[in-house]
């Protein structure tokens, strides 16, 4: 197989040790005798993987008793919408640090009153605001703590006077979460915990069952705690992986490790950007996301952009196009991004630099 450098942002790179476990499910799921997408889901053995999976969640982010983890479909877009017909009652408050951000609220504003405290639309979302006043009458604030397109990145787990709910697509088991922090964080699996087609749901059980409004069945977070996430067939295929993605996280020491390992691969890049004179970085320092590297060619030097591209591309990178929405070169470096890769982008950049002089 041809030896590339993967920094894709969603769909993107998995850990082998994951990609090997399933290619053997796939042959034979645990001595079944059946590959593990033609295994019923109501089967002791399929039952056996969605409570490990649960497992490595609880114990990864060390999750409290009183939250549920669920695994469903449709997609972090899906949970934009669960998330006000199941929370908000009378008001709701949105941070907009990006189009994802932005998408969550106009759903919420589709079932009630829902309000943007603060916006940073006006740079291109190239910051977060901070200067904000979340509503003590709000039913929840919802923040995006990693803006995948920009490259920011909310680092911390903030105190707030209201529900905390949180859309972490794109960070989540990339550091420890204090979750009692949030009454619900939620996300696609398709950016660091696994492959697109599950979706995750951490959610504290009090919050739930106070809104008047009528909740389809499907779209009750009640059902699937009810259900164990198989009310109706869960994505058994991305469940599998998912598990798999976790034990990986786990054997290499959990999310503590991960950000150990995280902040070195951002720093390197980072440090790059900053040395070379052919590029700048277009996040501000201090939100500087360590999932989601964002660049562009210096001023004088966009002209090389589609140059350097080429250049990158012939050398093994995949996936360093910025979103159409920013333009200029974006690297991910989730999780299962190794150094190694990262070092490579920088040796590339910096080859690139000398081929200038
Ligand atoms: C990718 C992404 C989404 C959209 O996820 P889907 O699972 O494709 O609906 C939402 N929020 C963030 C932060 C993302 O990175």
């Amino acid at each position: 197989m041809k030896k590339v450098h993967n920094f894709n942002a969603g769909p993107c790179v998995l850990p082998q040790a994951a990609i090997d476990a399933t290619i053997e499910a796939l042959k034979d799921f645990n001595g079944t005798g059946m590959p593990v997408i033609c295994v019923s889901h109501r089967s002791k053995e399929w039952d056996a993987v969605m409570d490990e999976t649960r497992a490595l969640w609880r114990e990864l982010l060390d999750i409290p008793e009183d939250y549920e983890i669920l695994f469903l479909g449709g997609g972090a877009s899906t949970q934009f919408l669960m998330v006000a017909m199941n929370l908000l009652e009378n008001k709701a408050a949105y941070l907009e640090t990006g189009v994802w951000a932005k998408k969550a609220l106009k759903e919420a504003k589709g079932i009630g009153n829902a309000v943007c405290v603060a916006s940073s639309a006006d740079k291109t979302y190239c910051y977060i605001p901070k200067d904000y006043e979340i509503p003590t009458d709000a039913d929840y604030f919802h923040i995006t703590t990693n803006n995948t397109i920009y490259g920011t990145e909310i680092k911390y787990d903030m105190d707030c006077p209201v529900n905390l709910v949180a859309d972490m697509s794109s960070d989540i088991m990339s550091r420890p979460v204090d979750v009692r922090k949030y009454a619900l964080i939620y996300g696609g699996a398709q950016k660091n915990v696994g492959p697109a087609g599950v979706t995750f749901v951490i959610v504290r059980k009090d919050v739930l069952g106070k809104v008047t409004r009528y909740l389809p069945t499907m779209l009750d977070y009640r059902t699937h705690i009810d259900g164990l996430s198989m009310f109706n067939t869960p994505p058994v295929f991305a469940i599998f992986v998912m598990k798999e993605t976790l034990k990986w996280v786990k054997s290499l020491g959990g999310v503590k490790a991960m950000h150990k390992l995280n902040l070195e691969k951002a720093e390197l890049l980072y440090n790059e950007i900053d040395r070379n004179p052919l590029f700048v970085g277009t996040a501000a320092r201090e939100d500087r996301s360590i999932m989601n590297v964002c660049f562009v060619m210096a001023p004088g030097h966009e002209d090389l952009q589609d140059e350097f591209m080429a250049f990158a591309k012939e050398r093994g990178m995949v996936g360093i196009k910025g979103h159409r929405s920013v333009g200029g070169f974006r690297a991910s470096l989730y999780n299962a991004c190794p150094k190694e890769d990262v070092q490579a982008l920088v040796d590339c950049m910096q080859e690139f630099e000398k081929l200038h002089k």
